[in-house]
């Protein structure tokens, strides 16, 4: 589908017009995956042993990648920066992974998963990309058992669901609190069967520092070995980036702490437009901030919700009370407490999305409600499921008339058999016993919806330039449902990229070895150097941390949870001028022909100085409402949904996808009309 686009720039006043072409295949939407894959060309098995792929990244969506290529017989590369690849942030992941399976026989279905996902990403993702996306997610969980990943088990010996954020049905597999990292042990074990049979060469420890463009087609990386600092030039037929999110930007997230934006940011200067930047996901249950000190945030899974209940106190006075530490969470009575979210959102109650979550909590906490010392938290109760489980387990154990003690001992086992290690995490952090005392816990940065745009195929606007994961601008519009990433990233590897990226490379079975030793490489690597040097040539007295932090301060603060024109304005200014200092001021330590953390982190920090600006350039142009991008200008301010988020689909039923043209104020916006022919356009409720 060819959509034409409008080109503005609104802080340049920029004017242009493009094309932007999605790729939607045509026909009826449930047939559309189908139908393309019955039409797109192939690679013959002999040819595609001629056939080379660069993989950036090894979480589960670049290791999905690798493995399927590599099985399929194509000659794959791996990157990672770290030492493995199952050292990917993809290990963090706690609470699950969606699939359509209808294991519970509650109503589910892939209409049900692609609407709820449609919905919950605020109607700004791309119909036909969902329904892919819901369709292929119960080949996900197969894929996933043959490989031996524990999912937890019911009695009965079925797979083991639960709820989470947004959804009237329980669609979410797990293996404890730990889902991500058993996936990724799944795909890594797929991997190093490869490598075994080397059709994966793995290059661990390695990070790339730019693509290589000839005749406008991606055919190779830079990368420098983090040991050595080497750098070194790799080619391919085709480059999938699959490096992650760039939550970082903020500086305290969730993300590992090496999540970085470098390898999407090098593609986006070479020509791959980066769609929706502002979409950041802000997770509401984390473990508050607790001081200047801290460089992570620590999620507590919003599998979580399933059984507590969030609250603070009705009267201000409480809050104060306990607070200034005179008065304890348990001494409030029910009739003190306010359950808002039960309260005001009464069919999802503790399940809303992440977004209305998160705001909500906000709004308490802005509003002098908050419960911890810097009044920026709210509690996460389990003292009711405690309870409910003891009770049941009493009647299935047949304990008559048990006491409340041997009723909150087996309700807590229960609790502590789902979230045993998530409440041992929080314990060591916070240095009380969840059990005992509700959980305080805040809204923090937790996922970037926004990323490389892509097609339909997955392909960038670079030809021969995949996104996969997190990295891309991905299936989940301005919102993200929780265990919707993990889906997507294993759906992209496993399920779609294989197939897509053949009809591209049908193109290049005669095309032979792609040559490192060309006028590209020579340039590529040559821009590489100097920005090295560029780095290390700094003489200044402020360190790279210094940067970050100030940087992640002014995103936050101008373009957190609540934007609004002036502070948006302000932030652009601000990041500009904090990048014409850093380049001035900042001091790397050490040498570049080494291994040198300060030096890969100043690259990193460089490129976030970069797309913050962007960030708040786009978040400046959506001057609506919608999922986790909130602009207080926008607001429903009568009705039944008083209060809440106001989305204008007259004016920005868009994906924003710019193009970069030297510094980010020249950024070109591109605009991807979305086009809902399934799902009608509704104000978003979940009361
Ligand atoms: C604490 C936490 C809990 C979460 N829980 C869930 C959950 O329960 N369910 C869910 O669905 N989602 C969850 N998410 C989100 C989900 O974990 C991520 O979105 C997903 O794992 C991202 O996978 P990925 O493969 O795209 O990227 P990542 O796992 O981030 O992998 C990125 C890879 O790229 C490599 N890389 C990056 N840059 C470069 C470079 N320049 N050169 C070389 N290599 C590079 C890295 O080395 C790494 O291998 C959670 C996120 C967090 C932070």
């Amino acid at each position: 589908m060819l959509y034409t686009c409008i080109l503005t720039n609104s802080h340049t006043k920029n004017f242009a017009m493009s094309t932007l072409d999605s790729k939607i295949p045509s026909g009826p939407l449930a047939d559309k995956w189908t139908k393309h894959k019955n039409e797109i060309d192939l690679v013959n098995p002999a040819n595609k042993r001629n056939i080379d792929v660069i993989v950036v990244g090894t979480g589960l969506a670049g290791s999905s990648a690798a493995a399927t290529l590599a099985e399929l017989g194509y000659n794959v590369k791996t990157f990672c920066y770290q030492d493995s690849p199952r050292r990917a942030h993809s290990i963090a992941a706690q609470g699950g992974i969606n699939a359509a399976k209808n294991y519970q026989g509650d109503g589910d279905s892939a209409y049900r998963l692609f609407y709820d996902t449609v919905k919950g990403g605020d109607y700004r993702s791309r119909e036909a990309n969902v329904h892919r996306l819901a369709e292929v997610s119960t080949n996900i969980i197969d894929q996933c058992v043959a490989q031996g990943v524990p999912f937890a088990r019911e009695y009965g010996g079925l797979l083991d669901n639960r709820s989470f954020g947004g959804v009237l049905v329980s669609r979410t597999f797990y293996a404890k609190g730990q889902t991500g990292q058993q996936l990724l042990l799944g795909a890594y074990s797929a991997m190093n069967r490869q490598i075994n049979r080397g059709k994966i060469h793995s290059f661990n420890r390695h990070e790339m520092l730019d693509v290589v463009k000839v005749d406008g087609k991606a055919r190779g990386i830079i990368a420098r070995n983090l040991i050595t600092g080497e750098i070194e030039r790799h080619s391919a037929h085709a480059v999938v980036l699959a490096s992650g999110g760039y939550g970082n930007v903020f500086f305290l997230s969730t993300n590992a702490m090496g999540s970085n934006v470098t390898a999407s940011w090098r593609a986006h200067r070479r020509g791959a437009y980066f769609a929706n930047p502002c979409y950041t996901q802000i997770h509401p249950t984390c473990i508050p901030v607790s001081g200047d000190h801290q460089s992570k945030l620590t999620l507590m899974s919003e599998s979580l919700r399933n059984d507590g209940r969030i609250w603070v106190p009705k009267k201000k006075e409480d809050a104060l009370a306990i607070r200034e530490g005179r008065l304890k969470p348990t001494q409030l009575s029910e009739e003190d407490r306010d359950y808002y979210l039960e309260r005001r959102y009464p069919a999802f109650g503790n399940l809303v999305p992440r977004d209305v979550a998160s705001r909500a909590a906000k709004e308490c906490c802005d509003a002098g409600f908050g419960v911890n010392k810097t009044g920026e938290a709210v509690y996460l109760d389990f003292a009711t499921a405690i309870k409910r489980y003891g009770k049941e387990k009493a009647l299935t154990e047949k304990i008559s008339n048990p006491t409340d003690a041997q009723i909150y001992k087996m309700g807590a086992a229960v609790i502590e058999n789902k979230y045993g290690n998530l409440f041992q995490m929080y314990e060591k952090i916070v240095d009380q016993n969840p059990y005992k005392t509700p959980m305080m816990i805040y809204p923090a940065v937790h996922y970037t919806m926004g990323g490389l745009w892509v097609d339909y195929n997955l392909q960038t606007t670079v030809e021969g330039l995949y996104a996969t994961g997190e990295a891309n601008f991905s299936d989940h519009g301005a919102n993200r449902l929780g265990a919707s990433a993990l889906m997507q990233g294993l759906a992209d590897g496993y399920f779609v990229l294989p197939y897509t990226i053949g009809d591209y490379l049908s193109k290049d079975i005669r095309t032979g070895k792609i040559p490192t030793d060309t006028k590209e490489f020579d340039q590529a690597e040559k821009d590489v150097k100097d920005r090295i040097d560029k780095l290390m040539s700094g003489s200044g007295e402020r360190s790279v941390d210094y940067y970050h932090k100030t940087l992640g301060k002014i995103m936050w603060n101008k373009c957190g949870m609540s934007r609004n024109e002036k502070d948006l304005k302000d932030a652009i200014d601000e990041i500009a001028a904090l990048r014409e200092d850093f380049w001035k001021n900042v001091n790397v330590p050490g040498t570049k022909d080494t291994l040198n953390q300060e030096l890969e982190k100043a690259g990193r920090v460089a490129d976030f100085l970069e797309l913050g600006e962007l960030f708040a350039k786009d978040a400046l142009d959506r001057n609506e409402s919608c999922g986790g991008h909130f602009r207080e200008e926008s607001v429903e301010l009568d009705g039944p949904q008083k209060g809440e988020a106001l989305r204008d689909d007259k004016n920005f039923k868009y994906v924003s996808a710019w193009e970069y043209k030297g510094a980010p104020k020249e950024a070109l916006l591109h605009k991807e009309e979305l086009i809902f022919e399934n799902i009608e356009l509704k104000t978003r409720s979940y009361k």
